[in-house]
């Protein structure tokens, strides 16, 4: 993005990717349908950036929601609104959009060079030298700026592998250590329970850590849990368990109806009929049944209010965090003191950072793809500043 606004703008771009292609965790993110944006208010969606909501939020107001959804149909791929808020292209893919834009920047002459890694800066008499490897043999390039867009170290198997953390804290920048974000919780279910409901979808769950409840769907996965509400929690989940062991969550199986409402539907029970029957006739899911066994050890309360309030209650306690690399996303990042407004690192004058690299985290809902966006953009602006500063 950051290329595509700086060659439109007369300048001679040069995007260095060390794997044999680009874009690799934007295909990644097209397989879930590209969930692009939000579309919620802009004061709504920079909230979603929590502590980083006010470095953000000039950032995202420049080049908002409405600018990005312009964009994706400025390359032949118009978005819609999917009934949560989630902005997605039409087509669901991220594939025609990404093939149209590597054509815009084709025509644009941008070049990229694939099998090329950035290892690091080196002085030379003009611009900034950066150092960059490819096959083994090492060269340096001279630049009049760099945007830095290396993504955070999550799935490095696409890309981003974090090895810039060490590179650029041996140049004195501050680095908050990276922690995984939008990424699942060990729990240690039973081995039946597993084998029967890993990948089984949590529907119309509501989940509460502390004082927070939010509305959505769970996945179970082999070793614990993952996905929406999870992830919508996540950062304080997370943070939890790093400093106490485990984090007990709660999970209301029937969020549309009170205690009383599920206590009333349990109580038109048959005669000789199970808990589980009178359960599902309640309108709980098979799986979510079978949790109730689960976290009771199979000895469901066989006193209608208790049972009812424990269907509204299930309590989970998660052990651990799953790694950073099978995590959506990645916490932490460069600090906010080392980059002024524009992402020019302070001891780094003509170096930007961009995208998962700040250290910022969001939950998914399409916030990741837009923040990344915006803050190219803002970088993009003040090379351009940055240029016209040094050469009026
Ligand atoms: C499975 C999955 C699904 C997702 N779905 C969504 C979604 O639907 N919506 C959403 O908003 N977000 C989604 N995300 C998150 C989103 O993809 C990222 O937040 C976004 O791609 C971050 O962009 P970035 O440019 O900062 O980093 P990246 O996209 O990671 O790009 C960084 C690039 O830098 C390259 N690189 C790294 N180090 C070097 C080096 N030293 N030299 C040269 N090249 C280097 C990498 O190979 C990579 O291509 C998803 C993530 C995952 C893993």
């Amino acid at each position: 993005m950051a290329a595509e606004q700086l060659a439109a703008e007369g300048c001679a771009v040069t995007v260095v990717e060390h794997m044999p292609s680009v874009g690799r965790k934007f295909l990644l993110a097209g397989r879930s349908g590209l969930n692009l944006t939000h579309s919620e208010p802009t004061p709504d969606l920079v909230a979603r950036y929590g502590d980083s909501a006010a470095r953000l939020a000039p950032a995202i107001a420049a080049f908002d929601t409405a600018a990005l959804r312009a964009w994706a149909a400025g390359l032949g791929e118009p978005t819609f609104v999917g009934s949560s808020g989630r902005v997605f292209p039409e087509s669901f893919r991220a594939t025609p959009l990404f093939r149209s834009w590597m054509a815009r920047l084709d025509g644009l002459g941008v070049t990229i060079r694939t099998g090329v890694r950035w290892t690091g800066f080196e002085k030379v008499d003009a611009g900034i030298g950066v150092r960059l490897v490819e096959q083994g043999v090492e060269e340096t390039a001279a630049a009049d700026a760099v945007v830095l867009a290396l993504g955070g170290a999550s799935w490095p198997k696409v890309g981003s592998d974090g090895a810039w953390v060490e590179i650029l804290s041996a140049a004195g920048v501050t680095v908050s250590d990276l922690h995984p974000a939008n990424c699942g919780f060990a729990l240690d279910w039973t081995p039946a329970f597993v084998e029967r409901f890993a990948g089984a979808p949590l529907k119309n769950v509501a989940l509460t850590f502390g004082d927070r409840t939010v509305r959505g769907e769970g996945v179970v996965t082999e070793s614990g849990v993952e996905s929406g509400v999870f992830y919508a929690l996540g950062a304080a989940i997370r943070d939890a368990i790093e400093a106490d062991g485990t984090a007990t969550v709660y999970l209301d199986l029937h969020p549309d109806v009170d205690v009383a409402g599920v206590a009333a539907r349990l109580a038109r029970r048959r005669a000789k009929e199970t808990w589980s029957t009178s359960l599902r006739r309640a309108g709980l899911a098979l799986v979510a049944v079978s949790l109730l066994r689960e976290v009771t050890g199979n000895r469901l309360p066989a006193d209608i209010g208790e049972l009812a309030a424990l269907v509204k209650d299930v309590p989970l306690t998660l052990v651990g965090t799953e790694s950073l690399a099978r995590s959506i996303s990645t916490a932490g990042g460069v600090a906010w003191d080392e980059v002024d407004e524009q992402f020019m690192l302070r001891r780094m004058p003509g170096v930007f950072v961009v995208g998962e690299m700040l250290d910022w985290e969001a939950p998914t809902g399409g916030y990741l793809l837009q923040a990344t966006f915006s803050t190219a953009v803002a970088a993009a602006r003040g090379v351009l500043d940055w240029l016209g500063e040094r050469n009026p």
